[in-house]
């Protein structure tokens, strides 16, 4: 039996974060993180756009809006001090059609409001910026940067080990039972007891919550994101990234423009239901898992309301032309000849019983466990700060 003090469930961004900050503010407690895949940062944290987000979108004083801005700033501070390559580029959102400037403007008022510098300019200014961009009118954020997440995911790990924490990978949690001392966390490498836990299971976030809290008052549903990359001789049409206005129902931001940090340009992603919570390609099916969505009140309801959309994306799925379509309304110049396939990633977005799309991070709290509930994008940009405030909570058990 391992009886490690802090047990965090997940090698994620979020996971490391929090072993992170919490060996850097009590480096007396022994730390031991369980990953089921064989590496780290399999799912979300190695498989997103890369962006290092400034924080315009959110609403002001959400976690959202909190933890981007100071999580960034942390971010921007570790990868300079540990020598990973990031860069400060900038980005235009751009409205191309007049029914979109009163959600640019709102943009524009939440990101001044976080306090995140930006301007808005006109169809002059975007074509020095963006040469390839079409647009009347855009909001350009020169803070937003971009990084590889799984680099900086590597980098955590190794500093980890390095103060003499444990992480095992290739070991999957498959219960939790919080008792008076300590909790008791069944694996398919034999049982632990830690006194304390970290949930931070991403896509199962809520499968691990259920084994020690009940009911829960989320589940999470799989929304994929499907890429394609410009190929090298279309790469000239995206200097730096390109979004469009997003649907403000939504906390996805439309299919955009993404020059990686190593110089390829991604374009996406969309928003479809994953029929399977880490099945990345269209035909994976997990039966398990699609019923669990399908048959979970929270999702009917946004099903009903929102269906128009959520045809609209597996439409765009399925379709080349479709995807190529919602691009060249921010480059018109790209065409269905200059996109090949990229991997795809899967976003876990909690949904409420009454079918809320939660927009903000969310945490849930048992005696013994802190669970890291809902932390879609910005959480990569926002991981360290997540993490410090995870440690906060977990802290306040600490005897
Ligand atoms: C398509 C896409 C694009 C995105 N773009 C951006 C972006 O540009 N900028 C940004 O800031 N954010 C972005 N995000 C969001 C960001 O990637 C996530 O917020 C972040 O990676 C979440 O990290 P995590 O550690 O919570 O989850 P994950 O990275 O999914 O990690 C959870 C881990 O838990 C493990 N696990 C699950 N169940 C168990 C179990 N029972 N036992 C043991 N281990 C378990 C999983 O294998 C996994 O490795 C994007 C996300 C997606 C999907």
């Amino acid at each position: 039996m391992k009886s490690p003090e802090v047990l965090i469930i997940g090698g994620g961004i979020i996971g490391l974060a929090c072993a992170y900050n919490l060996s850097k503010l009590y480096p007396q407690k022994s730390i031991t993180i369980l990953e089921k895949e064989e590496v780290l940062a399999a799912h979300q944290s190695g498989r997103n756009s890369g962006v290092l987000h400034a924080g315009i979108y959110y609403r002001p004083g959400s976690l959202k809006a909190i933890n981007c801005r100071r999580g960034k700033a942390a971010m921007e501070e570790f990868c300079a001090q540990e020598g990973i390559n990031y860069k400060i580029c900038g980005k235009v959102v751009v409205a191309v059609a007049a029914e979109q400037l009163a959600a640019l403007q709102s943009i524009y008022e939440r990101g001044r409001a976080n306090g995140v510098k930006c301007e808005f300019i006109g169809p002059a200014r975007l074509r020095e910026l963006e040469p390839h961009a079409a647009g009347i009118k855009a909001i350009h954020v020169p803070e937003t940067g971009m990084v590889d997440f799984s680099q900086v995911c590597s980098r955590l790990a190794d500093l980890i080990k390095a103060q003499g924490h444990q992480i095992l990978t290739g070991v999957r949690v498959t219960g939790l039972t919080e008792k008076s001392g300590e909790a008791l966390v069944e694996t398919t490498r034999g049982e632990f007891l830690p006194r304390y836990i970290i949930n931070c299971a991403g896509l199962y976030s809520d499968r691990v919550a259920a084994m020690s809290a009940k009911p829960l008052p989320w589940r999470i549903i799989p929304f994929r994101g499907e890429y394609y990359q410009l190929k090298p001789e279309a790469e000239k049409f995206c200097r730096t990234l390109i979004y469009p206005v997003p649907d403000p129902r939504f906390p996805f931001l439309g299919v955009h423009f993404t020059r990686k940090i190593t110089g390829e340009v991604k374009c996406g992603p969309n928003a479809v239901l994953a029929w399977a919570r880490e099945g990345y390609s269209k035909s994976d099916v997990n039966l398990r898992d699609l019923f669990a969505s399908l048959t979970y009140p929270g999702f009917a309801k946004i099903a009903a309301r929102y269906w128009r959309t959520g045809i609209g994306e597996m439409w765009r799925s399925f379709s080349k032309e479709a995807f190529v379509r919602a691009l060249q309304r921010l480059v018109p110049e790209v065409s269905a000849r200059h996109l090949r396939p990229y991997p795809s990633g899967i976003r876990a977005q909690a949904v409420t019983l009454n079918g809320r799309i939660l927009d903000d991070f969310a945490f849930l709290e048992t005696s013994r466990v802190v669970h890291v509930i809902n932390a879609p994008s910005p959480g990569a940009t926002a991981s360290l700060s997540i993490g410090r405030e995870v440690v906060a909570r977990l802290a306040q058990r600490f005897s």
